[in-house]
């Protein structure tokens, strides 16, 4: 959900629910469109603009008052914590869960976090203040068993072996000779993966990054015209993040962060479809599937 809102989105893998930068009146907004965030596992920031930000000490306390027990994660460049105590020791806040914080390197592309689910990396931004985008990645999948391949008679436990990827041994007592794990499955598909571009100069490098994602978001604050007011603010424009699109062969693009100046945002896409078609705006309450599920 991002658009003439401060930034926000959730992302969805399975049953994990992650938010990606949480600007001010977030929760209003999650409740207006019925997003539920009381199983949120991890909150990820990418800079301490507060349109990036502001939302949280709100969302923190609600998530508190609802009852919320289960520890949660915030990842984000180092003065979130900072940030975050001092509020909720100034206002004798007392949160009934655990909060703990993941500072990260915003200059460095590294593995931040993982769980069953995903894997995300931190992608550097170039901004007025430390700035990381994200990389998430679906845990790898499974190779798929196909059943008419299968010997006949294979127990529970031998099943569960070709279903982690190992081959069989020849089983001695029935004649049964090996089943090798390649002959009796297909590759399981490559995982999904989505890449959060948060706001930053146009950097024609970050396509090495995010090289065939299936989804790409970037900032689109300015049109061309004012490349470059871009440039000074740090932040890119339509047709900046259209290039990015095409040279690093991603599937679709979905801009946002677009100034205040614009009142209508059709020609940040006509901008952009230019020169990646598969171009879409994010607006609020916008939701995108990716991949195949
Ligand atoms: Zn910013
Ligand atoms: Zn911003």
């Amino acid at each position: 959900m991002v658009g003439r809102h401060p930034t926000a989105q959730i992302l969805a893998v399975g049953e994990g629910r992650y938010l990606i930068d949480c600007g001010e009146g977030t929760q209003l907004r999650l409740l207006e469109h019925r997003r539920r965030f009381s199983t949120l596992r991890v909150v990820f920031i990418s800079h301490l603009h507060g349109d990036h930000f502001l939302g949280l000490f709100g969302l923190l306390s609600t998530m508190s008052m609802q009852g919320r027990q289960e520890p949660l994660l915030v990842v984000g460049p180092w003065g979130i914590e900072q940030m975050v105590t001092t509020v909720n020791l100034h206002s004798q806040m007392q949160l009934g869960y655990d909060v703990t914080f993941q500072p990260i390197d915003t200059e460095a592309h590294a593995l931040v976090y993982e769980d069953g689910l995903v894997r995300v990396w931190s992608l550097p931004m170039r901004h007025r203040v430390p700035c990381a985008g994200y990389l998430f990645e679906e845990q790898p999948r499974r190779a798929r068993l196909l059943k008419e391949r299968l010997p006949a008679g294979l127990g529970a436990a031998e099943l569960n072996q070709l279903a982690q990827g190992r081959d069989l041994p020849p089983d001695a007592a029935t004649g049964r000779p090996a089943v090798q794990h390649a002959d009796v499955s297909v590759p399981a598909a490559p995982p999904t993966r989505y890449a959060f571009c948060s706001d930053t100069l146009y950097q024609p490098d970050l396509a090495e990054l995010v090289r065939g994602v299936d989804l790409l978001y970037h900032e689109a604050t300015f049109l061309d015209e004012l490349r470059g007011r871009a440039a000074q603010t740090f932040h890119s424009t339509a047709r900046q993040a259209a290039e990015l699109a095409q040279s690093a062969g991603v599937k679709q693009l979905l801009i946002g962060h677009f100034s205040s100046r614009y009142r209508q945002i059709e020609g940040h896409l006509l901008e952009a479809r230019a020169i990646f078609p598969a171009t879409i705006l994010a607006s609020e309450g916008l939701e995108v599937t990716v991949g195949d599920k």
